[in-house]
């Protein structure tokens, strides 16, 4: 054991998957690996909002795992109280969380000027005589604002995986790929210290192995310190082909038999881009009927976008479905909203032609 060991400090996704915050102290040194929002639960927004434990003008910089808003999500709070230092991530986690980011402060804005506007509306019901509560103050002013997100933006470096890089003297950082979604990554941190060296490894959140669009998690070979993360670590999935069957079952009865449509409510970032792979290789399997597939948000179609700018970052599959679908110029007929009236046709439409 190093006499100078460097001093880690939990902040968030733990006892709960959410908030993913690291502090790593050492001599002179101090940074933060993710940023994480927390989500679900009714003492998030309580959360979110308590002081941060250290000065973030005081931090050397940020290593972000991911662009998933749970780990990336109070980069902008960070920004706005002072940090102005790099945020290093991948390349394709960059440009993933700037849109990510942008959207969560629209979010924020709009929360608050719907909680201005109900306080207003019950501070008229309960008469000009009482204060406002201390509760309905808070709510009312945003988590962060746009320009916020934007300086967050702005402080942000990308990097490819296995490409060593000193954020600063004396400390080597390496992304490895996680395995999770575009641009997720395992963080290997090497700090040289007066009396040696000491590997921490944060593994971020890892993907199954055969995940549907990115490669396969890749090995970390050595740590003093390993910190892992896994959203159903407590579970253990079902094979791959047995979830395939049954969405081949489900989407034949409804669409085929039932001549109906189907609505699949998926995470913007990450699971939409792995269904739209799915439903192309059924489709070219002779599995699916010919459909017409929409993707009915504006996140989610900026998320496919940087995938697809990023094709050289997706596994082989990925990259030979994608070559399939721009020969066949057939089915599925992949659409994007980009309007609400792009929206509303869809309420119209056979998903079966
Ligand atoms: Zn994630």
């Amino acid at each position: 054991m190093l006499a100078t060991e460097p001093t880690l400090t939990f902040l968030g996704g733990t006892g709960e998957v959410t908030g993913s915050c690291y502090l790593v102290e050492a001599p002179g040194l101090r940074f933060l690996v993710d940023c994480g929002m927390f989500q679900g639960g009714r003492e998030a927004g309580d959360k979110n909002r308590r002081p941060f434990p250290f000065d973030p003008a005081a931090l050397d910089f940020v290593l972000l795992t991911h662009a998933h808003i749970d780990h990336s999500g109070l980069l902008p709070r960070l920004a706005a109280e002072g940090f102005s230092g790099v945020i290093h991530s991948t390349a394709p986690t960059a440009d993933l969380a700037a849109v990510m980011l942008r959207d969560s402060a629209f979010i924020q804005e709009k929360e608050a000027e719907w909680s201005r506007k109900s306080a207003r509306a019950s501070a008229g019901q309960r008469g000009s005589r009482h204060p406002p509560r201390r509760h309905d103050d808070l709510a009312v002013e945003p988590l962060y604002r746009m320009a916020d997100a934007e300086r967050a933006i702005a402080l942000f470096a990308g990097t490819r995986y296995e490409a060593p890089f000193e954020p600063r003297p004396g400390v080597r950082v390496v992304f490895r790929d996680a395995g999770h979604i575009l641009g997720s990554a395992s963080v290997e941190v090497m700090l040289v210290l007066p009396d040696g060296t000491h590997r921490i490894v944060f593994s971020g959140d890892l993907g199954q192995p055969g995940h549907p669009i990115v490669r396969d998690a890749v090995p970390v070979p050595q740590a003093d310190t390993l910190l892992v993360e896994a959203t159903y670590g407590d579970r253990m999935h079902r094979p791959m082909d047995e979830t395939l069957d049954e969405l081949v079952e489900a989407l034949t009865s409804a669409l085929v038999e039932r001549k109906g449509n189907v609505v699949i409510p998926a995470f913007a970032v990450g699971r939409t881009q792995d269904l739209l792979m799915l439903l192309i290789r059924l489709t070219r399997e002779g599995r699916l009927p010919p459909m017409e597939v929409y993707v009915d948000s504006p996140l989610a179609t900026s998320a496919t976008q940087i995938t697809l700018k990023h094709h050289a970052e997706l596994d082989d599959e990925a990259a030979h479905l994608g070559r399939w679908l721009a020969s066949a110029k057939g089915y599925p007929r992949i659409h994007f909203s980009e309007s609400v009236e792009d929206s509303m046709f869809i309420n119209t439409s056979a998903t079966v032609p």
